[in-house]
């Protein structure tokens, strides 16, 4: 397989060889430069000297031109083709400007958070303006989802990449070059072929959207080498305006996607990065598995979700623990064959109450829209990967929960993988620094909310209401002579025990090993009775958190204090501590009771049979299309049907997510289920 080196641009080869996690790490052979080959995105397609381009008419008749004929949809204002095709009433803010600055011809950098619509800021201008809209986004399953939509809605949309069969691709470029769609969606890999440099110099591009900008920045965490070439090929189309989109950059990445992609002149529309619907919580972690089981059955039976944990041998097992218990749980991680990566996903998706237990594997491009809750069973691995993992809960608007447990020991392997890190001085030091946002994140006792934005630079903002610290105000403790006493521990004991032990010696245990260093006879030996051994946990985690403690690489989980211990120890600063809540006894679990209802808690109780069979319409004819119920109609609007009871065509496409399209394919349906019911009432 032919591979360009993104950093020499030398051409060379090297075997196809898919890992297990899809991509493929290489060498290039001229500069050495090691880089990554995300295979599982879009293959890069060689160039095929048998087939050149424009391809020989193969007799496949021109795509059937929709009722929206060629260039119909430019008539339309943005408006129209909102209500039209989408079936929503109105923009969401920021919408309308982003859409009108980049149907005029102009550049724009969009950044907004996950679920906020970014999506419609290029779709509806590609279908505004003449030619086609070309999209490049970085993973099939990403553009077959887009794709599927939006054919659903009427929108005349195609993609290129590797699951197509040449003679399929083949029809899409013919589509693309009699301009008989508005978008096209590409990999980064694929646009950096001459055969869709060619393609592109016989279409008319619309627009270019490079979507998850943020792979192009060295900074972000997702960076796709590939993206780099994206220039080269907007370069040849001056006049052609481009659009960026990203839901995560901090400062640094932001800069670093406008100078990457030449976009150093564009319009910036960078909106807040609250998601309001998301309710935020961290507990402490007991016994992980039954805390999850808890929250699953109590808080989200039968609803779709994703439980992140930090290894493949955990996804594994967590997940066949929970199957054992009744919740439709799957494993997915880098580890698994593809085949079966690709079914659990598809599962996900198509199916309704899936709980995905996954690594950090899972998840880009997935835009689900009824994830009901995302679960931390370990800590992720900073506040940026924490909000985009999180940004993956309720994208539909309707509450959702961030929910996450962790503990000392968790605290503990976090700082010491950090230290064993490789990396130089000032990536350690970066690194650190995020890890100790991510800890101060979990204990902090405000708001989480203004935390979270506070991070990514938005200050002002008021308490919430909408997570555990506000909705529970967590009470503090003058924790400075706690802190002097576990300290002074770690001190006078070599600074070379972990937990366990200081605890031991603070209460005055006398035990083997004890008595074997000697401990028993220093001063610090009894000196706190006055906690149990869960609160002195509680006192070293905070101390861990807040790197007054650090840990100790030469020993299995020692501690060992660092600068900001000092003032503490000295009596020059006070220091205030959490109280964490008693720990809940574990209940023995009850049998799941399917309650499907969990996801409309807001609709009334008398509501609840029509949202029942709703569903099961929405479910059967998912099935017999193949696809996902959400693409059939979202949870929100099936819960507007609900409420509003529509009985006309009219009435229907006056709820939010119905077009015209949709209402011709399944209104009447829908509007037969709404009749019975409300006769049977
Ligand atoms: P993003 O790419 O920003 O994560 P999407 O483009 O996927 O978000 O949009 C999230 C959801 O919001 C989609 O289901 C989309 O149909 C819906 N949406 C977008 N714009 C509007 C709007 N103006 N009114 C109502 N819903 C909208
Ligand atoms: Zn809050």
């Amino acid at each position: 397989m032919l591979i360009t080196c993104p950093k020499c641009k030398a051409q060379f080869d090297t075997e196809a060889r898919r890992e297990a996690d899809g991509c493929l790490k290489t060498r290039c052979a001229g500069c050495h430069a090691a880089f990554t080959v995300y295979m599982a995105a879009d293959a890069p397609i060689p160039d095929d000297p048998e087939v050149p381009f424009p391809p020989a008419s193969d007799g496949i008749p021109a795509p059937e031109t929709e009722k929206a004929g060629i260039g119909e949809t430019q008539l339309l204002s943005p408006i129209e083709i909102l209500k039209r095709f989408f079936g929503y009433d109105a923009f969401r803010p920021m919408q309308s400007e982003i859409i009108e600055a980049v149907a005029s011809g102009g550049d724009a950098f969009v950044l907004m958070p996950t679920g906020s619509g970014k999506s419609i800021c290029y779709q509806i201008p590609a279908m505004m303006r003449a030619g086609v809209g070309v999209v490049i986004s970085p993973l099939i399953a990403l553009m077959q989802d887009q794709v599927q939509a939006l054919n659903q809605n009427g929108v005349r949309a195609a993609f290129l990449n590797s699951s197509l069969s040449a003679e399929e691709a083949r029809r899409v470029e013919n589509q693309a070059t009699a301009g008989a769609i508005d978008l096209l969606y590409v990999a980064p890999e694929r646009l950096a072929t001459d055969r869709c440099r060619q393609l592109l110099k016989s279409m008319q591009p619309a627009l270019f959207a490079i979507d998850e900008a943020h792979c192009v920045s060295q900074w972000g965490h997702d960076f796709r080498p590939e993206y780099l070439t994206i220039p080269e090929v907007t370069r040849q189309f001056e006049n052609v305006p481009r659009i960026a989109l990203t839901a995560t950059a901090d400062p640094q990445t932001r800069q670093s996607i406008l100078a990457n992609l030449e976009l150093t002149g564009a319009a910036e529309f960078i909106s807040s990065f609250d998601r309001p619907n998301i309710r935020y919580r961290v507990e402490l972690k007991q016994n992980d598995k039954r805390q999850l089981l808890r929250f699953l059955q109590n808080e989200y039976p039968g609803a779709a979700g994703i439980v992140y944990v930090r290894t493949r041998k955990r996804s594994e097992s967590i997940a066949n623990w929970l199957k054992e218990r009744g919740i439709e749980a799957l494993p997915y991680h880098a580890g698994l064959d593809q085949p079966v990566r690709f079914a659990h996903q598809r599962r996900f998706l198509q199916e309704e109450g899936v709980v995905m237990v996954a690594t950090i594997a899972f998840g880009m491009g997935i835009d689900k829209p009824d994830v009901r809750f995302v679960a931390h069973l370990d800590l992720p691995a900073s506040v940026e990967a924490y909000y985009q993992e999180t940004g993956r809960a309720g994208r539909d608007g309707l509450p959702a929960d961030a929910w996450m447990i962790y503990s000392l020991s968790d605290v503990v392997a976090m700082r010491k993988m950090l230290e064993l890190s490789e990396g130089d001085g000032d990536f350690k030091r970066i690194q650190i620094k995020k890890l100790e946002a991510l800890l101060g994140y979990a204990e902090t006792v405000a708001c989480r909310r203004r935390v979270l934005l506070d991070y990514f630079g938005e200050n002002g903002n008021s308490a919430c209401g909408n997570c555990d610290t506000c909705q529970n105000q967590v009470e503090t403790w003058d924790g400075t002579v706690a802190a002097q006493k576990a300290l002074s521990c770690v001190y006078r004991t070599g600074q070379r025990f972990g937990a366990a032990y200081l605890t031991d010696v603070l209460m005055g245990n006398p035990t083997e090993r004890i008595q074997h260093f000697g401990h028993d006879r220093i001063k610090t030996f009894g000196v706190g009775r006055e906690f149990s051994s869960r609160q002195w946990r509680s006192v070293f985690r905070q101390l861990t958190a807040a790197g007054l403690l650090s840990v100790n690489l030469a020993r299995i989980s020692g501690f060992r204090l660092t600068e900001k211990s000092w003032p503490v120890l000295k009596g020059q600063q006070t220091l205030h501590l959490r109280l964490d809540p008693e720990p809940v006894k574990p209940v023995k679990s009850k049998p799941v009771r399917k309650k499907k209802e969990a996801v409309a808690t807001h609709l009334a109780a008398s509501d609840l049979p029509l949202w029942e069979k709703l569903r099961a319409l929405r479910l059967a004819i998912s099935r017999e299309l193949d696809i996902p119920p959400f693409v059939v109609f979202h949870d929100s609007t099936l819960a507007e049907m609900v409420e509003v009871r529509p009985t006309t065509r009219e009435g229907l496409l006056l709820i939010n997510g119905v077009g015209q399209k949709k209402a011709d394919k399944y209104g009447e349906q829908f509007l037969n289920a709404i009749k019975e019911m409300e006769q049977s009432e």
